[in-house]
């Protein structure tokens, strides 16, 4: 025993510690199935995802569905960089990030990947943000595409992939990734901030509205506020892109039971919090009642 002590006071926490006797004290009391050997223990302790693990909400299973997913981000900016270093962070697999940009100085107040050093290489933001990445996490596959998500090649990008995160700035591109992902039938995040608040709704095909079913109508140019004309908090990107992820997350561990399955209105200055329920209208939806696909047909 002092032994063992002595040797995990060289490479654990005091907390850990603690957890490790908390742990120990359970794998007396639980079944066998439960049972772990000392040496897995260790393992356990000092897995990189240890705190999630603990998490009843992810713990094992959780946590290898997480390793074994895939997830495309549409856009690395505000919103994209947040998602990027979320899902990374927590182990999902494999992470396709895809924007065509450079990083500007104005980025960097929130874009929370990106540095002086990447405007002075001149890096596209796809690219600088995957090699961030592979530095936070080596084991993750990061996939950069240096494009915008056309009709000619959105299909093709995230086809095989479980799950689109929002991380774009207009209303065609959104209305493009609603009918590719109804059309291959992959979930997504609908999710947008422009200066203190913002909002987000999953979308799963075949289960939920999709965009088209409550924003019927492409929004006109001048018809809504943008991050060039009003500006945008930088913290309230983090707050969405974070409740944007944390929706991501379920669907990716299979947990759609947890689901907020609402329209999330959150104001970061204001510190409100709305959730609204969406329901499909009795008119039909062009996309998924009669897998219309205007957007996707028009760029081909
Ligand atoms: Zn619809």
């Amino acid at each position: 025993m002092k032994f063992v002590l002595t040797n995990f006071r060289y490479y654990l926490s005091f907390s850990q510690i603690q957890l490790i006797f908390k742990r120990l004290k359970n794998i007396l009391d639980v079944s066998a199935k439960e049972t772990k050997s000392h040496f897995g223990l260790l393992q356990y302790m000092t897995n990189r995802y240890f705190k999630q693990l603990l998490l009843a909400e992810i713990g094992e299973e959780g946590q290898k569905r997480l390793n074994g997913s895939s997830a495309v981000i549409a856009g690395c900016g505000g919103l994209g960089t947040v998602i990027a270093n979320n899902l990374v962070r927590s182990g999902v697999g494999r992470v396709i990030i895809v924007d065509r940009d450079f990083i500007e100085l104005d980025n960097l107040h929130r874009q929370i990947l990106f540095d002086e050093d990447d405007i002075r290489k001149g890096l596209p933001k796809a690219v600088a943000a995957a090699e961030k990445l592979r530095r936070i996490d080596s084991d993750i596959t990061i996939e950069p595409v240096v494009a915008d998500l056309t009709a000619g090649n959105i299909e093709q990008i995230i086809k095989g992939a479980d799950i689109v995160l929002d991380g774009t700035d207009n209303f065609e591109t959104r209305f493009l990734i609603n009918e590719a992902c109804v059309k291959l039938g992959i979930p997504w995040i609908y999710a947008g901030v422009v200066a203190t608040y913002g909002m987000v709704f999953s979308i799963i095909p075949g289960e939920t509205p999709c965009l088209q079913c409550f924003i019927r109508e492409l929004p006109g140019p001048d018809e809504s506020p943008t991050c060039d004309t009003v500006g945008v908090l930088g913290t309230a990107v983090n707050i969405i892109a974070s409740v944007e992820v944390t929706e991501g997350l379920k669907i990716l561990m299979g947990r759609q039971d947890s689901l907020i399955r609402k329209l999330i209105y959150i104001d970061a200055w204001q510190g409100t919090w709305s959730a609204y329920e969406i329901k499909k209208d009795d008119k039909r939806c062009p996309v998924c009642d009669e897998r219309q696909f205007a957007f996707l047909e028009k760029g081909k």
